[in-house]
């Protein structure tokens, strides 16, 4: 129950195990073509060029910065937590002067104070982490990315906790890059950088007046391969993590025969429910408010007078495992639940259950039963298909 790598479904495990083919064997250019394919229908972005290249989620933030930045250019990040430091610690490495304005642990960036930073100078490029995995807060992407298009400045979103688990419409809301990694909601093991890129972005990345610095980012050598792979030719610039993007197909459509905009939906409903059994044990979450609660992942604190490693391990005797802290300030004092994903009602109902007993284990007061109470009678109130979930 980790937020990534998260549990992948057996069919998604099966591709894996496969016996591996060439990467221009006719089915695999097949594979390789439909997965860029459904990358388009779950970015929502219609006209969007979609990148898979083997590599992390860090990877495809590297290469959104690589492409679109030339050195000297203002870029600002919008950041609730430790993946928005990294952002502006990539777009440092390729010569960006970079801006950040940070939010209070917890909290966001409001949206005036990212207003008066854009309307300071000419930025290029802007980006947003959607869901900080290390913090739980779920940024709204859509105001931003309109001040983005008032003020000329491309916008980019870290989806990597959010992309199949958090609703995005790419193109409806104007953002320019979408990028995530396979291990996530997406549901493939680990070692797929996964990018959609707007036509605008594609623009500014033709229009650049020196190369691309870094040889494996460089779109010079990638955007060919991908519309090889969709025209259904082959192609080579670097061999194709074949058995993963089997994977990702699979993996793709389960999650378009279930529909992204349910599958977000659903996720929406087990997350909230979840939330409500949180609370019941008296436990406090990190966002401030529910709106900006992720739906990916909860990062909750530990009770004032219970350490930390002893809960998780109490929680691990009854096989749940969970990840602790990442934010360095605040590191000791809190865990992570990841639910994204297949994560049904079963998993998160299993998870209640292991942390109520860790919990009374270690003397945390609260009565003994209200979380997995609450988490039904919430599931039971907001949902009622609950045949669907
Ligand atoms: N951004 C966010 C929001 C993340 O959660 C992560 C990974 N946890 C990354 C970026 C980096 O991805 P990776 O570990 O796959 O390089």
């Amino acid at each position: 129950m980790i937020p990534g790598p998260i549990e992948f479904e057996p069919e998604v495990l099966r591709a894996m195990g496969m016996a591996t083919t060439s990467h221009v064997a006719p089915n695999f250019i097949e594979t390789f073509g439909k997965s860029l394919e459904m990358m388009r229908d779950i970015w929502m972005a219609p006209n969007g060029q979609p990148f898979i290249v083997a590599g992390t989620g860090t990877l495809a933030m590297d290469m959104a910065a690589a492409n679109l930045i030339e050195r000297g250019d203002n870029a600002l990040v919008i950041s609730t937590g430790y993946f928005g430091k990294r952002f502006k610690d990539i777009l440092d490495r390729y010569g960006a002067n970079t801006t950040i304005l940070e939010s209070n642990v917890g909290e966001i960036v409001p949206i005036d104070a990212i207003e008066k930073e854009l309307s300071s100078k000419q930025f290029k490029v802007l980006t947003i982490t959607h869901v900080d995995t290390s913090t739980g807060v779920l940024v709204d992407p859509k105001p931003i990315a309109e001040l983005a298009r008032k003020y000329n400045v491309l916008c980019i979103l870290d989806g990597v906790c959010s992309v199949a688990g958090e609703e995005i419409k790419q193109e409806e809301w104007g953002i320019d890059v979408v990028l995530t990694g396979s291990q996530k909601a997406i549901g493939v093991p680990p070692g797929l950088a996964l990018l959609v890129a707007s036509q605008k972005a594609m623009e500014v990345w033709e229009n650049r007046r020196t190369p691309v610095s870094s040889y494996y980012s460089d779109w010079n050598n990638w955007l060919p391969i991908m519309r090889a792979y969709e025209e259904r030719r082959s192609s080579y610039f670097g061999t194709p993590a074949v058995n993963l993007i089997v994977a990702l197909e699979t993996s793709l459509k389960i999650i378009g025969a279930e529909k992204i905009a349910n599958r977000v939906e659903k996720n929406k409903k087990l997350a909230e429910a979840f939330r409500a059994g949180i609370k019941a044990l008296n436990l406090e979450i990190l966002p401030k408010t529910e709106e900006i609660a992720a739906n990916t992942l909860s990062a909750i604190y530990y009770p004032k007078d219970i350490d930390g490693a002893e809960l998780r391990s109490r929680i691990a005797h009854y096989n749940i495992i969970v990840a602790g802290g990442l934010l360095s300030e605040i590191k000791a004092s809190y865990f992570r639940i990841g639910h994204m994903g297949s994560v049904s009602s079963n998993d998160l109902i299993s998870v209640l259950s292991a942390l109520e007993m860790a919990l009374l284990e270690l003397g945390h007061s609260f009565e003994s039963g209200k979380g997995l109470q609450a988490f039904q009678d919430n599931l039971l109130a907001s949902n009622e298909k609950l045949s669907t979930v």
